[in-house]
């Protein structure tokens, strides 16, 4: 088979599309589920079969064995349970293949292994996934062979979500019918829905796989416990957008095809400012959609890399010392007419819907700045967000040069009545064109940045799924939307109304604004200033999710009950404690099988020396000086290593729960720092030959 493709030709090839729809189903079928697609409710029975039979048929043509409901547990990953498409031969021994609406419809996995934060106890297991009908089936192909996967949502038999795809469809019809009465106050009477649109730039590292599978805190952990900086690191910029290597440009190559097959719009690829760390970014699709494509280019990531004796590290912070991977999600509300509710147009000022918008999206950020925070709150991302790299752990919103000066016109004296616009570059070379300027440079600092037309969230991690975080915008957003549209659809005088409105909001709400450096130590001090607040860990984060305001809140919008809040309170904690757990493990377990051994070895053969040179008659002084910084390491090792066992295992006995997990936190997070230095140090000492596990120059340099 030639290398080569069209890519019209094979994009979407394993999706059950709209379009194959259309070719297969009879029309009255196909318009019933096309309107169930747009306006909601439920599919009749019958058609459900017809469906059903005919998605079967396609994925048998295409050599589909199974089927799966697809669906994205508390974990936040994808979870699958195959069933084959066979039922009882008949009386000749024939098989026929059937799947029927039924099954499309609803499935019930034994699924009481899941996290469920107290949900449910796992004698009253019962959990059921639902056909998610507006995110099309497609076809898995591995070694397990072709499943057909239809994206389902995930609920507990008494109807609580334990998913995270219940909750963001929840949050994305409450952003519409908020949304819909904004712009019905502006003269829309066409629009009938309104979606949020989310495109999310996906980072991630390669490794090489053999290398990888000799870490076992890679293996364990998903990222490195140990490991001294390489002579270099990523300071001489030379990396990002560089060009892409051979062996990367091919794991490259064969995941877009795959993507494309599935689907997946991936657009952007380049290499990252971390050595071995890269990005793809697809093109921007309705949030739940987007969420599962997600999902499918993690999960292909990992399977590309794989064929390609390569491993993909999702991690947040694979290594200390560079750049750690995280997730822009960018993020904006388009009307079913085809308005995007944040395009400002080239006249912001006299755009006063959009002054609406922002002031409405100024005071959601504001007033749940926390609930942000915890969205994007997972393990890995503890060493990014307000630890050494940025975004830092304060929400705050950057406007640009123009929004900004307009939002300051607005506070002063209630109107706005000029722009700053972009103008032109002047490149100063006569073969080069003069180009427009954009009226706003960018800010690479700012957790949650207006770019153009969307807002681009950027402190979710690059492992996480972005469910968490959406949801949260649609519902806060869907708030500060409800409550402006209670005032102004009661006021006498419209005009007057919304330019008090928006005056009154940005006047409350001007704090979250800042366009200065995010990773500065003077923000951190203004920030405070201003009364924001500045969540640094997980485990403070995770209470946001049952305050007294977030559990009005998605209460108002039938997003999540204060029982489905607790829950998930919950298993942040366990989910905490737990993956510390393996870390603490990981590294006891490094120390005393790996490390340790190695450099007694190196002891015995610089000891060995000592006495030779000696017996030699030669000065044996320098080697020995060596010898006892080793030895000192050493003990230093040994000491924090039985210190680390001590307090793990007290962290461990304690019951899950908040108590715990800053148990964890204060006590074993500490003690695996003070394990690492004296084990980095001893890599500085060693011979590398000697030393047990591939190091930071192998990792990062030698993909
Ligand atoms: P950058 O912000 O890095 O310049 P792009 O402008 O290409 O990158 O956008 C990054 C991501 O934002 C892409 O996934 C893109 O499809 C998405 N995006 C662009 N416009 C919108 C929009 N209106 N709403 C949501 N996402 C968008
Ligand atoms: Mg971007």
């Amino acid at each position: 088979m030639s290398d080569y493709y069209n890519v019209e030709d094979v994009f979407g090839s394993k999706v059950f599309t709209l379009g194959k729809m259309k070719e297969r189903l009879p029309e009255t079928v196909f318009e019933e589920v096309k309107a169930v697609m747009e306006k909601g409710g439920e599919l009749s029975r019958r058609s459900a079969d017809v469906v059903a039979g005919a998605m079967k048929d396609w994925a048998v043509e295409n050599g589909a064995t199974h089927y799966t409901h697809w669906f994205q547990p508390l974990t936040g990953i994808t979870a699958e349970k195959h069933d084959a498409f066979i039922t009882h031969p008949d009386p000749y021994g024939r098989m026929i293949m059937e799947f029927s609406g039924k099954e499309l419809i609803k499935g019930e996995p034994d699924a009481s292994s899941f996290p469920s934060g107290g949900l449910r106890a796992t004698f009253e297991a019962r959990g059921y996934t639902v056909w998610d009908i507006t995110s099309p089936a497609f076809l898995k192909e591995d070694a397990t062979g072709v499943i057909l996967c239809v994206p389902t949502a995930f609920c507990s038999y008494t109807g609580e979500a334990l998913d995270k795809k219940t909750p963001l469809l929840r949050s994305m019809e409450a952003v519409s019918a908020q949304a819909l009465r904004i712009v019905r106050l502006f003269g829309d009477t066409r629009s009938t829905k309104v979606t949020p649109s989310v495109g999310p730039e996906q980072e991630y590292f390669l490794v090489d796989r053999e290398k990888y599978l000799r870490r076992p805190d890679m293996v364990f952990a998903g990222r490195t416990l140990f490991g001294a900086p390489a002579p270099k690191g990523q300071e001489m910029d030379d990396h990002y957008f560089g060009a892409i290597r051979e062996r990367v440009g091919a794991f490259m190559k064969d995941l877009n095809l795959e993507l494309w097959k599935l689907g997946v719009t991936a657009k952007t690829q380049h290499n990252e400012a971390a050595p071995a760390q890269h990005e793809l970014a697809p093109i921007y699709e309705t949030a739940n959609i987007a969420v599962d494509h997600n999902q499918i280019i993690m999960e292909t990531m990992k399977k590309i890399a794989e064929r390609k004796g390569l491993h993909c590290l999702l991690n947040e912070k694979p290594y200390n010392g560079v750049n750690g991977s995280g997730k822009h999600n960018n993020w904006s509300l388009t009307t079913d007419t085809g308005v995007n509710m944040l395009d400002p147009g080239d006249t912001p000022e006299a755009n006063i819907q959009f002054l609406l918008v922002l002031a409405c999206i100024l005071k959601a950020v504001d007033d749940h700045a926390d609930l942000l925070r915890q969205s994007a709150a997972n393990v890995g991302n503890e060493h990014r967000l307000g630890a050494d790299e940025a975004p830092p752990a304060i929400i705050s919103v950057f406007l640009g040069e123009q929004l900004e000066d307009v939002v300051k016109q607005l506070i002063e004296t209630g109107a706005a009545d000029h722009s700053i616009q972009g103008g032109k570059l002047m490149t100063g070379v006569s073969t080069l064109s003069d180009i427009e300027k954009d009226a706003t440079d960018r800010n690479r600092t700012s957790p949650f940045a207006f770019t153009g037309n969307k807002f681009e969230f950027r402190m979710v991690g690059s492992s996480d799924s972005i469910a968490d975080a959406n949801t949260a915008i649609n519902t806060i957003v869907a708030e500060a939307f409800c409550d402006a549209a209670d005032e102004l659809e009661k006021a006498d005088n419209f005009e007057l109304a919304v330019h008090d409105l928006i005056k009154k909001y940005l006047s409350e709400h001007v704090r979250i604004i800042f366009s200065g450096d995010g990773y500065s130590d003077a923000w951190v001090k203004e920030a405070e200033r201003r009364g924001l607040p500045n969540i640094r860990t997980m485990v403070d984060a995770a209470s946001a999710l049952t305050s007294e305001e977030s559990v009005k809140l998605f209460e108002r919008f039938g997003i999540f009950t204060r029982v489905e809040l607790e829950s998930r309170e919950e298993i942040v904690y366990e989910t905490y404690s737990k993956s510390i757990n393996i870390e603490a493990n990981t590294m006891i377990g490094m120390a005393r099988k790996l490390y340790i051994p190695a450099v007694v070895k190196y002891e015995k053969v610089l000891a060995e020396t000592v006495n030779s040179i000696k017996d030699a008659g030669g000065d044996s002084a320098a080697v020995g000086i060596i010898l006892s910084e080793v030895g000192a390491e050493l003990s230093k090792v040994l000491k924090a290593v039985e210190n680390l066992e001590k307090v793990t295992a007290e962290a461990k006995a304690l019951p899950f729960g908040k108590d715990q997990a800053v148990s964890y936190r204060d006590r074993v997070v500490p003690a695996m720092t003070l394990l690492r230095e004296p084990v980095d140090k001893l890599e500085t000492l060693v011979d590398k030959r000697m030393w047990p596990v591939p190091t930071y120059e192998d990792l990062m340099f030698e993909v």
